[in-house]
């Protein structure tokens, strides 16, 4: 195949164990997913149906490397959470099949530009422009199932400049992995190389230049970084 311009490159992650890497598809988010999150954000706390959206696939930041400091925004804000990694996918997959689909965890942080998401909600505007910004997706190396199987619990972390910021035991999730899965798959046709951001407890706040960050999913995957 000939193209007209150079092919973009491939955005991938590192997996440990192995000096093969991992393709990214596209990734996904769930938001309000943990409670005491929604009820910090001013959001109601809803069971039933989960509120997705997206970023791209080149928003990744791997390998130890700086986060830049966005454009545009006075708030910059963490999310830590874990982040599920697809090797199958399909549509409409069975709750009790989706687990087949994860080729590994590991842990990331939803970067948000939180005062032009504040603006958008207020307009009723979407969510593009605060989640979906360059370099707004953080992920730590893969761990493979085939490693660490699938945690049902295990603490989530995050802190910058040694201190503690938030905290949680991915139990307590409102939407677990396997129904984020079988949810997402109702919207979109799934993809190996798809990344999933499970969502973030509470104690989201602000990231300075010069920040150091240092998330970690215990016993599975750990992220240090800093924002450039
Ligand atoms: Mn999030």
């Amino acid at each position: 195949m000939n193209y007209v311009i150079p092919v973009p490159a491939v955005p991938s992650l590192p997996v440990a164990g192995s000096s093969a890497r991992f393709p990214v598809h596209r990734i996904y988010c769930i938001g309000r997913n943990y409670a005491e999150h929604a009820q910090e954000m001013g959001a109601a706390v809803e069971r039933t149906q989960p509120m997705f959206f997206t970023k791209p696939a080149d928003a990744v930041v791997t390998d130890g490397a700086d986060v830049p400091y966005p454009s545009a925004t006075q708030d910059l804000h963490h999310e830590v959470e874990m982040v599920v990694a697809l090797a199958h996918g399909g549509r409409d997959i069975p709750l009790e099949q989706a687990l087949d689909c994860v080729f590994g965890y590991g842990v990331g942080l939803d970067l948000t530009r939180r005062d032009l998401q504040a603006a958008a909600k207020a307009k009723g505007h979407p969510w593009d422009v605060a989640k979906g910004f360059d370099h707004s997706a953080p992920v730590s190396a893969l761990q493979p199932v085939a490693a660490v199987g699938h945690p049902q619990s295990a603490r989530l972390s995050l802190e910058v400049n040694g201190t503690p910021r938030q905290q949680a035991d991915i139990a307590t999730m409102i939407f677990p992995v396997a129904a984020i899965i079988a949810e997402l798959s109702k919207l979109w046709a799934l993809q190996p190389g798809d990344l999933i951001f499970t969502g973030t407890p509470a104690g989201v706040a602000a990231l300075a230049r010069g920040d150091r960050f240092r998330a970690e999913l215990a016993g599975i995957a750990l992220l240090e970084g800093r924002i450039g």
